[in-house]
């Protein structure tokens, strides 16, 4: 998420708003003279939604029989339809209606091959790396050497391209536009494409952002770099890096087995609904995606979100709670390829967005939730803290004064609707487990899990049933 932190005082009065108080729920109305319904309030729901996810929660169940038994959940693949039919059936069971898929245009499915890679000199090491995804590969084992590239502009790089024909480039940084040529994208990026393209290396290997010989994958239908791009670790890379100062040329024989589909695909969002009832047309999406990375099985990227936003919709009907505004649960797809899901939801629902009274999604690993961005709008600011003052558990929440993105909460706040991610304790997950191989159910804490899903319910019951939120006009969020 890319966020930049800047505190401001909370001047905001903290009393939770009339129409947040006086909610009174349908589980509560058995009596016929409605002066004697005990008026259930808004803070005690809140109450009993922590009381009941803390009791009764599904959290770690689901969790491990996602990804410890159906597994990674690339876009595309065959093992996220089986995680989609998985939740539907769940989302079913714990009362959703409307429960139902919607698909969208992805482009070819990419499928996970060998990655065999080998230095011929030095010490002969096997290395760690991995085929990108949604890069081909060639048919054959192939041998090269490699070449270093430190480059931070077009310029720079066309500069080098002659040296590379053949090579297998070591990125250590690759070009990126300029502010002016960020002016003119698409013209940059023809010639950018045109340039790699010309240069002809036998296959590009860009260095993991993670510690500990860990992978980093990425990857789009869009990728830049088409064949042969793969992800080598720190570790190996700096290997590499060494014997090139020493002056010997690393040799490295190469196969990658990973594959395109022969043609293009659909992919999916899952989507439910909790109906309202008073303002039943408008609605608060809570949304995670469920598609994951394919080296661990994307236990908190995304696992945990995906559970969380089911678990917030299981203990809404287990309490027969009767919101004023619909929750819908969508579960999206393609957000680690550019948040293709969130954008294909918003296209297909455009007259809809209207609305929208809030988006919130859970998508920063496996930590304690502490706070949430206001995205820099007042009144989203004065809702979100009313929203936390509902329960004495939420009240330590950080309501903090910043826009972050890098979620499919982006692709909503774009159109200028309320979108909200919370701010997480990073525990391992930026360093670790992050698009790594070892993003697996054991680096998430039930305790903290529980605690997310407390958080997102409370604020979502909130957010259902609380004043319109204004929209904002569309805009690129920086
Ligand atoms: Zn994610």
């Amino acid at each position: 998420m890319t966020t930049s932190f800047s505190r401001r005082l909370c001047l905001a009065a903290f009393a939770a708003s009339v129409g947040l108080l006086s909610h009174t729920v349908g589980y509560a109305q058995n009596q016929t003279d409605s002066t004697q319904i005990p008026q259930i309030s808004s803070v005690s729901i809140s109450q009993n939604l922590l009381t009941e996810i803390k009791q009764h929660n599904q959290l770690m169940l689901n969790l491990e029989e996602m990804c410890d038994g159906i597994g990674p959940r690339l876009t595309g693949s065959p093992q996220l339809r089986q995680a989609q039919q998985w939740a539907m059936a769940k989302l079913k069971s714990y009362g959703a209606v409307n429960v139902h898929e919607e698909a969208y245009d992805l482009g070819k499915a990419w499928t996970r091959g060998v990655a065999r890679v080998r230095l011929l000199n030095a010490n002969g090491m096997v290395l760690d790396v991995q085929q990108q995804a949604w890069s081909e590969s060639s048919p054959h084992k192939m041998f090269a050497e490699v070449i270093v590239m430190n480059v931070k502009t077009l310029d720079e790089f066309k500069q080098i391209a002659p040296r590379l024909r053949g090579k297998i480039v070591l990125a250590i940084s690759t070009p990126k536009a300029t502010p002016e040529q960020e002016k003119n994208f698409k013209q940059y990026s023809d010639e950018l494409n045109k340039a790699i393209q010309e240069a002809n290396f036998s296959a590009i290997f860009f260095v993991s952002g993670r510690e500990g010989n860990l992978q980093d994958m990425h990857g789009s239908p869009s990728a830049r770099y088409k064949r042969n791009a793969a992800i080598i670790t720190k570790e190996h890379a700096n290997l590499l890096q060494r014997l090139i100062a020493r002056g010997i040329t690393p040799k490295i024989e190469f196969e990658f087995g990973g594959r395109l589909s022969k043609d293009t695909v659909k992919a999916y969002n899952v989507v439910a609904d909790f109906p309202g009832t008073e303002l039943a047309d408008e609605m608060v999406v809570l949304g995670a995606h469920q598609d994951s990375w394919d080296l661990g099985t994307g236990a908190t990227d995304n696992g945990v979100g995906a559970v969380v936003t089911m678990e917030v919709l299981r203990a809404m009907h287990a309490l027969n709670l009767k919101p004023k505004r619909t929750l819908r649960v969508v579960l999206f797809s393609g957000e680690e390829q550019g948040l293709l899901g969130s954008k294909a939801y918003l296209k297909a629902h455009v007259a809809e967005q209207a609305k929208i009274q809030a988006m919130l999604t859970q998508d920063a690993g496996g930590g304690r939730i502490t706070g949430f961005l206001d995205m820099k709008v007042d009144e989203w600011f004065t809702a979100l803290n009313e929203a936390k003052e509902q329960t004495k558990e939420l009240n330590s929440l950080d309501i903090t004064y910043a826009a972050g993105g890098g979620s499919d909460h982006q692709a909503f706040f774009e159109q200028g609707i309320p979108a909200f991610a919370p701010i997480q304790d990073t525990l391992d997950y930026r360093s670790h487990t992050w698009h790594s191989q070892v993003d697996t159910v054991d680096h998430v804490a039930k305790e903290n899990l529980v605690q997310n899903a407390q958080v997102m319910a409370v604020m979502t019951w909130a957010m259902l049933n609380g004043k319109k939120l204004p929209h904002q006009a569309p805009q690129v969020l920086r």
